[in-house]
């Protein structure tokens, strides 16, 4: 693991260690009210997706609770690690013990259902054109929003790359984590089992940001679909909503930032923020952000509730 890896995760257990869930306000329920209403009028809805996201869908990378609690139960008590990532991170003595644990991660991801809150967001923007700008690789954006539409721009747990890398490509990590988790052996996978590059017989390694990383071809396919999305419809002047949710300050180079510009250049542009801290605001929006604090989960799940009824209504 790099040091700047070691670090984030370091920082983002901090950051996480606040409370995920809580409480929908009537102050809240106002400011929801607005926000379904800018989905309304949208033409098109950009989402940036952060871990707060997968923290409110019970998939917490920096904590032990629920799903990867269970899942990785007798590695936790074995080594003691602090949370799932601590695990990710952990300085091996063999890389069969490594991929002991990397492979019963992501098989634990590849087998997690699609959380509420994505599953919420994917009914309040049904009918919208939509396109997910994510720095989630726990594969959950894709069990809920198409593969066209979605980028993850930190990589994907869902995939291996050669870890030199030797060459331009990504590989299925799922089918390999299945055989490997089958064939541990007191906390080790054989040799015979470990992935190996195919073109230069290295080791391989997750597909996911490190000093090592591969921006391999379909990381760029789908880093040009973004840019057309955000082309043909905040360059052709449509009604764009900028939808952060849970997104946090580790990164803010990727969504945050470049959301917060878009809004400030385009009247037609707008921002709203869901996190369960207090959001920060740049303050210069053509069109002022809306900011709703809380549990993220609670907050989709009461906008899907209020739309329903609304149409019930009508
Ligand atoms: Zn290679």
């Amino acid at each position: 693991m790099s040091t700047m890896m070691r670090i984030i995760s370091q920082i983002n257990a901090v950051n996480m260690g606040e409370q995920v869930h809580g409480t929908v306000t009537e102050e809240m329920r106002g400011q929801i009210a607005l926000m379904l209403t800018q989905i309304e009028l949208a033409d098109a809805v950009v989402v940036g997706c952060g871990s707060g996201m997968s923290s409110a869908a019970g998939y917490d990378h920096y904590h032990w609770s629920g799903t990867l609690a269970d899942a990785l139960a007798l590695f936790r008590e074995r080594y003691g690690f602090g949370s799932p990532f601590d695990g990710f991170y952990h300085c091996f003595s063999t890389p069969g013990e490594q991929w002991a644990y990397t492979a019963a991660y992501i098989c634990a991801m590849a087998d997690a259902p699609a959380g509420a809150p994505y599953l919420d967001l994917r009914a309040l923007l049904s009918g919208k054109p939509t396109f997910i700008l994510t720095t989630n690789v726990d594969m959950q954006c894709a069990k809920a929003f198409d593969e066209d539409e979605i980028c993850a721009f930190q990589g994907d747990f869902a995939y291996l790359q050669c870890a030199q890398p030797c060459h331009d490509a990504r590989y299925d990590a799922v089918q390999a984590a299945r055989a490997m988790v089958a064939g541990t052996r007191d906390f080790a996978v054989p040799d015979v089992l470990i992935p190996r590059c195919p073109e230069c017989g290295w080791r391989m390694t997750p597909w996911m940001r490190d000093d090592a990383f591969l921006e391999e071809a379909q990381w760029h396919a789908a880093r040009a679909r973004y840019e057309a999305f955000l082309r043909r419809h905040v360059l052709g002047g449509a009604r764009v909503l900028l939808l952060e949710l849970g997104v946090g300050d580790m990164t803010p180079s990727v969504i945050k930032f470049p959301f917060w510009q878009m809004a400030a250049k385009n009247k037609n542009v707008h921002h709203i923020t869901v996190n369960r801290r207090e959001a920060r605001s740049p303050g210069k929006l053509a069109n002022p952000g809306l900011y709703i604090s809380g549990g993220i989960a609670e907050i989709l799940a009461e906008a899907r509730r209020m739309k329903e009824e609304h149409h019930e209504r009508i």
